[in-house]
């Protein structure tokens, strides 16, 4: 077996609380927790260049394993995805998972919702022909309603991440949806079990059989919805396993969010890193944090910056409203991104979303579009990278939950 180069470290704790900082130490560097992992679904970030991503601060990436299962041989003789990405920086894949139940599920891109938009999820799932069916075996799913079925196992899912060669790897896993029974949540968390089981071994042997690669971690992964015996169940049965790691996942409403975490994070190894799957709003990363998270990652902040979403410390702006023409700040005074300190203004990103003013061609449209999402999205990944640093820097000066307070009644007013 190749030598394992993967560890975590406890730098200090948050008192009363599962919270710490600490440190994950990767073949492909260290990440400072907590940490947000930028999204980089296939690979790259869309529109944040490997050098924008430096100068955020940015630590590492997380990209999705199934998405990259098409072209794993080629990442792999890249020299995985810390090479074949150009980001060169510590990198995780997801297994496929969610990816494959989400498939006409109605689950969409959102793990925690509201009841609001559980409620239009649910509308849309009715409505939807369910594209995955589950069996012990594995995953069957269609890409679409006319294309062939295809089985993912969890053996299959350990073989593309680690070609894919990203320094964290998930177990494959079993997505419910929010409408599951208690009994339907029950049984998949037994299968998720199994399937952990395999991944393992399955890990072990490729470990060994690609000894010339650095090590890959591999985190389980824990669901079981919003129910207690549930969690518990998982983190007391995958605890027992030796992961290198956890992954929390699952659907269910955000209002339970912190006692879910709670459940599992005080039962898990404790000396192991936790990495919240698919979360990243403001309120979800300190609840996070105090409740034991490690590491978080959201499409939000790319998402929302290509809708025009601008994130600020007062709340979201957004610069589509008319209200922000001839306004000549910065995205957020005193900002310290490169878009911010470059002096772009709120007037001008916004004539380049919505091509006021002069005739502009097709192409010079596009274009601008392009720049300004780009702009728009460096600054959300710098703020969202940076809070993840400050409650870092607030939980080493034994001031996290001052930070916290201050931080959030000034963001949700
Ligand atoms: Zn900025």
């Amino acid at each position: 077996m190749k030598q394992i180069q993967f560890s975590f470290e406890i730098n200090k704790k948050i008192p009363d609380a599962l919270g710490r900082a600490g440190v994950i130490h990767t073949p492909h560097g260290d990440i400072q927790t907590p940490a947000f992992m930028v999204v980089g679904t296939y690979g790259k970030v869309r529109l944040l260049s490997a050098s924008q991503f430096h100068n955020i601060g940015a630590q590492g990436m997380i990209s999705n394993g199934f998405h990259l299962s098409q072209i794993a041989d080629e990442i792999d003789g890249a020299g995985g995805l810390y090479s074949y990405s150009g980001y060169n920086c510590p990198t995780i894949t997801d297994s496929g998972g969610f990816q494959v139940m989400s498939l006409g599920s109605g689950l969409g891109k959102v793990v925690s919702m509201d009841k609001r938009d559980i409620a239009k999820e649910q509308f849309k799932a009715e409505n939807k022909k369910r594209l995955a069916r589950v069996s012990e075996e594995g995953v069957y799913f269609k890409r679409s309603e006319d294309s062939d079925e295809e089985l993912i196992t969890p053996e299959y899912s350990m073989e593309f991440q680690h070609k894919v060669g990203g320094d964290i790897i998930m177990a494959f896993d079993e997505l419910t949806s929010i409408g599951d029974s208690k009994e339907y949540n029950e049984e998949a968390l037994n299968r998720t079990y199994k399937w952990g089981l395999r991944c393992l071994e399955k890990h072990e042997k490729l470990s060994f059989d690609r000894r010339d690669k650095p090590y890959q971690a591999l985190y389980g992964v824990l669901q079981g919805a919003h129910y207690q015996d549930l969690r518990e169940k998982a983190a007391h049965d995958l605890g027992a396993l030796g992961f290198d790691g956890y992954g929390l996942g699952g659907a269910f409403e955000k209002e339970h969010l912190p006692d879910i975490l709670f459940w599992c994070n005080s039962i898990l190894p404790e000396d192991k890193p936790r990495h919240l799957l698919g979360l990243s709003k403001p309120d979800d990363i300190f609840v996070g944090v105090e409740n034991g998270c490690d590491t978080f990652d959201c499409v939000a902040p790319t998402r929302e910056a290509r809708h025009a979403k601008v994130y600020t410390l007062d709340g979201d702006i957004n610069l589509r409203n008319a209200k922000f023409k001839n306004d000549f700040m910065p995205l957020f005074e005193g900002c310290q991104c490169p878009t911010c300190k470059s002096n772009h203004t709120r007037e001008e990103i916004r004539g380049l979303l919505k091509n006021e003013g002069a005739v502009k061609t097709e192409k010079q449209m596009i274009s601008d579009r392009l720049l300004g999402m780009e702009l728009i999205t460096t600054h959300n990944v710098f703020f969202i990278v940076n809070l993840t640093n400050q409650i870092r820097q607030s939980i080493l000066d034994g001031n996290y939950f001052n930070f916290r307070d201050e931080w959030l009644s000034r963001y949700y007013h």
